[in-house]
């Protein structure tokens, strides 16, 4: 007799530890769930990425709604023996329907509404992923290759097929620099659409990979030694009608005196709000000089190692120069929520809106041989170094901290100071093999 089954789907939230969690329910159901939710525990928040509980304001009481949204609804079928996985992410909400103080979907929705406040435009963006297969190394020598990339043809066609199937717009798949290392771009979308790609492109290159007997890593940095994965965000600008406003051929490089102003706040908040985009212990060995991560908190025109790098533009492509171009925050990572993270980055651009801020200089020099002296004269710091050192700035900037709801930046630093403290408990070695067993 054949087996009975209910195709069930699951409703996911990506939290402060990046991960995505839920629960699931009877897909027939979704009419009525997308209504009323599932119940949700607050002090879930505080699962850390090892899973240990970090102290939490809530305890054992209260009850919350996760609530899928039809529009974000997805099927991953990768025509392998496993049946496709039915998800849709949703937002928390308290059981009156406002959002809950620590939904971090919620959160970016309150960013972007306020960027379109300051600036009367809508965000576009895309996130650049970077990833490695953990299986035995691949021989040495496949960098950028074509044996690197034929290597793992099927797994990229299974990816890129997926993403085009979720309803994304698949871009370019490569080899990259690492220890069978690969990069995943996807095509940009407005608002929350883009932080909900890269939900899905995490879950489904999970997929993918498993589905070919392989597993994929997204930990920030798995040896101190190597190179980093990167979560690199693509963002641009469009007015009411669609219209790109990024760009302006009279600009300081291209840029619009509205990037020139977001740019600028996003430079001049990075020292805190790297404690949202690159929030695990490890990612501080990402983000030191050299490593085609970001270091500094610099604009560079085309520069791989700029915290914001202008991205180019060409006549090649059927699109016009303002509607290509865009600029990209490269000090983030996968350990990172997507929309935590670009919830920090609209914020801190805003703000550098609402502030009026100048457009920053561009720099064109390896800053890591200036003297703090030489950089402090020009606006410049050194990232920080540590978790603890990004969350303490972020502790010590009452402007980044009004830009989030209720007691969340005290719930955010409680979760990541706890992580600290288990990391810290393990091995120097052990570390990075934690981390990559979780992300
Ligand atoms: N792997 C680098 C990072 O950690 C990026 C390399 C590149 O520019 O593609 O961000
Ligand atoms: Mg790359």
């Amino acid at each position: 007799m054949p087996m009975l089954r209910e195709p069930l789907l699951f409703v996911a939230t990506s939290d402060i530890a990046g991960k995505v969690r839920g629960k699931a329910f009877p897909a027939a159901r979704l009419g009525e769930r997308a209504a009323r939710g599932v119940g949700w525990t607050p002090t879930n928040v505080q699962i850390t990425c090892f899973d240990a509980i970090a102290e939490s304001p809530y305890g054992a009481l209260g009850d919350l709604l996760l609530v899928p949204d039809p529009e974000a609804r997805f099927e991953i079928d990768l025509g392998g023996r496993a049946p496709p996985r039915d998800f849709a992410l949703g937002d928390i909400l308290e059981l009156d329907g406002t959002p809950w103080e620590c939904c971090t979907r919620s959160i970016l929705k309150s960013a972007l509404a306020r960027l379109e406040r300051v600036a009367g435009v809508r965000l576009r963006a895309a996130f650049e992923h970077e990833f490695q297969l953990k299986g035995p190394a691949r021989p040495r020598g496949d960098a950028y290759s074509m044996a690197g990339f034929e290597a793992r043809r099927a797994f990229g066609e299974a990816v890129m097929g997926a993403i085009d199937a979720a309803g994304y717009q698949s871009d370019t798949f490569m080899r990259e620099y690492g220890a069978d290392q690969y990069e995943v771009t996807v095509a940009p979308e407005i608002g929350v659409r883009a932080a909900d790609a890269a939900v899905v492109l995490r879950e489904l290159v999970r997929a993918a990979a498993l589905e070919l007997g392989e597993d994929a890593t997204f930990t920030p940095i798995r040896d101190p030694a190597g190179v980093g994965n990167g979560v690199h965000v693509h963002a641009s600008f469009v007015d009411a009608s669609g219209e790109p406003v990024t760009h302006d051929p009279g600009g300081p490089h291209g840029m619009s005196a509205l990037t020139g102003a977001f740019v600028a706040g996003v430079l001049a908040h990075l020292e805190s709000i790297v404690a949202f985009t690159a929030p695990s212990v490890i990612s501080y060995a990402r983000l030191t000089p050299h490593r085609w991560s970001a270091a500094f908190n610099n604009l560079g025109l085309r520069d791989r190692e700029a915290a914001v790098r202008l991205c180019p533009v060409t006549e090649r492509h059927a699109q016009s120069a303002a509607r290509q171009y865009n600029f990209e925050y490269r000090a983030a990572d996968a350990a990172a929520s997507p929309y935590l993270a670009l919830a920090a980055i609209v914020h801190a651009g805003a703000q550098g809106v609402e502030d009026g801020l100048p457009p920053p200089e561009v720099t064109a020099q390896d800053l890591s041989r200036l003297e703090p002296s030489a950089l402090a004269a020009r606006g410049l710091v050194r990232l920080p170094t540590s978790l603890a050192a990004a969350l303490d700035r972020l502790e010590a900037s009452p402007t980044a901290r009004a830009w989030f709801p209720g007691r969340f930046c005290d719930i955010y630093v409680a979760h990541k100071r706890h992580e600290i403290a288990l990391v810290e408990a393990m091995a120097e070695s052990a570390r990075y093999v934690a981390y990559e067993e979780v992300y």
